[in-house]
């Protein structure tokens, strides 16, 4: 059997980070079995309809990595489908639907339904006020599908159900929760077919990936309690049923689901700070999913020699932000500097610490800012918190400890003296290697008292970045400035 797997996204108009690791699970599942990736895009909710949200998804996915062989694409702006199985939306293949639900009816598999949104709501609160299960009550079951036909035809309003048969048990084996049991007494006869002619998720998931040659289901745990109707459903159509394997849910460090609203959980949040597609992949594989030598640092090809769903865990992965960093600077720190100079310009830009029109000019500063940060960041944008101690012609002392330094009565001499030599010599890396050893021969300071208070006047701080790396990214003029206004206000 050739393994064919799907990623099945509703266009809300941006990926979840769940959404991300669904894919990236299907993905190197249908890598590691020479199977096929495929993207199909579920928009038969016209109520969540987003403009631009399919584009978004597919540059989205793009950008991860993880990216399928069958479905839509974007080339030159526009959406092109690509595969034999296609068209890869849904609502491109409302026909089908309907051809289905059809036979259904004609099969007495499913009815129509002309219960009102008001009858149907109060058939819910009399079941709540009665501690019951809320489900549909049948009203409409026993209609005879020729007069339901002519009602349709007199353009009442309706919708279609699935036609459960009472008392049946429903039993299929999921790969991570073993045998799954439920009787048809518990479900509800699930709408297939909505007021509008679309189909529900249900009928048209089934369908698709029915004639799509699905082989497994890898989806999100909040799928199995649908995954009984889907079960008959194959059944009723005479079709064999995929696998089924349903992952553990992801939780914040509270424990609780993560949603939009407790901050970022969008892959393009993520993006959008400067974590890498590496860094972010890596890290969501971990979640619910452990190598068997529980290797945490792995690249795409190594994670699909490694994946295997056996290993997939059957309790919720929790999303750790700080295991995500660690995770992330690993990938940082690996970049060639000029690569991760070119990845922060951006940030600086958005900053408005260099304009659009600098980025060349300013390279160089740059780079030996990133180059000095490589190690202590874990995503980009932290550059920007890395670059503010060399912006602005004032500094502050940071504490009491660096305000007494400055205080000291020998200080404001040998800052003259170091901010002479600044302005004389070219900065050049023999010459910053020679700075203090030249103002300790001039001035007889040494140590501590030397080295303490030209960096508290160069920025401010009692510890920083190496010493000739900052009066480099400083320069000449920055430095007379700060110097002197450190003179002027604190010593
Ligand atoms: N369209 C569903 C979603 O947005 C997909 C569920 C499935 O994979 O069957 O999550």
């Amino acid at each position: 059997m050739t393994v064919r797997v799907r990623f099945a996204p509703s266009p809300t108009g941006y990926v979840h980070i769940g959404g991300l690791r669904t894919a990236l699970y299907n993905y190197l599942f249908a890598k590691k079995m020479n199977g096929t990736y495929l993207m199909r895009i579920e928009d038969t909710d016209r109520t969540r309809y987003v403009e631009g949200a399919i584009e978004n998804l597919i540059h989205a996915m793009e950008w991860s990595g993880v990216i399928h062989s069958e479905g839509p694409f974007i080339e030159n702006g526009e959406i092109v489908q690509k595969g034999e199985f296609g068209p890869y939306i849904q609502s491109e293949r409302l026909g089908l639907y309907q051809k289905y639900v059809d036979q259904l009816i004609e099969e007495d598999k499913a009815y129509y339904c002309f219960c009102t949104k008001e009858r149907l709501e109060n058939v819910r609160s009399i079941q709540k006020a009665q501690g019951k299960i809320t489900k549909y009550d049948g009203f409409c079951r026993g209609i005879d599908k020729e007069e339901a036909k002519k009602r349709v035809e007199n353009g009442e309003d309706y919708v279609i159900r699935l036609k459960l048969p009472a008392n049946k048990i429903i039993e299929f084996e999921d790969v991570v929760r073993g045998k799954v049991s439920v009787n048809t007494n518990d479900l509800d006869d699930q709408v297939l077919m909505k007021s509008d002619g679309f189909p529900t998720y249900h009928l048209a998931v089934i369908v698709d990936d029915h004639l799509m040659g699905i082989t497994h289901i890898i989806r999100g745990e909040e799928w199995l309690p649908s995954t009984p109707k889907h079960v008959y459903l194959y059944e009723a159509f005479g079709w064999d049923s995929p696998k089924y394997v349903h992952l553990p849910n992801i939780l914040n460090d509270e424990r609780k689901k993560l949603s939009k609203r407790q901050g970022d959980v969008a892959v393009g949040d993520f993006r959008k700070k400067g974590y890498l597609a590496e860094g972010l992949i890596n890290y969501i594989s971990l979640v619910g999913w452990t190598p068997d030598d529980n290797e945490e640092i792995m690249n795409m090809d190594e994670l699909i020699e490694k994946f295997s769903l056996e290993r997939v865990s059957k309790s919720s992965g929790v999303f750790d932000v700080k295991k995500l960093n660690w995770v992330n600077a690993h990938y940082i720190k690996k970049l060639d500097v000029d690569d991760l100079t070119n990845r922060c310009i951006p940030y600086f830009i958005e900053e408005g610490i260099i304009n659009e029109d600098e980025k060349d000019s300013k390279y160089e500063w740059m780079k030996k800012i990133v180059s000095i940060s490589q190690e202590n960041i874990s995503y980009l944008a932290e550059i920007i918190d890395r670059a503010q101690i060399f912006l602005g012609e004032e500094v502050k002392p940071e504490d009491d400890n660096a305000a007494e330094t400055l205080k000291l009565p020998h200080v404001p001499e040998m800052l003259k003296v170091f901010n002479k030599h600044i302005q004389e010599n070219e900065l050049s890396d023999e010459f910053l290697k020679g700075i203090f050893k030249l103002v300790q021969t001039e001035t007889g300071h040494k140590g501590k008292n030397l080295f303490m208070p030209v960096r508290i006047a160069l920025t401010g701080q009692n510890h920083g970045p190496d010493m000739k790396a900052t009066i480099s990214i400083l320069g000449k003029e920055l430095i007379e400035k700060r110097i002197n206004y450190s003179i002027n206000n604190y010593c």
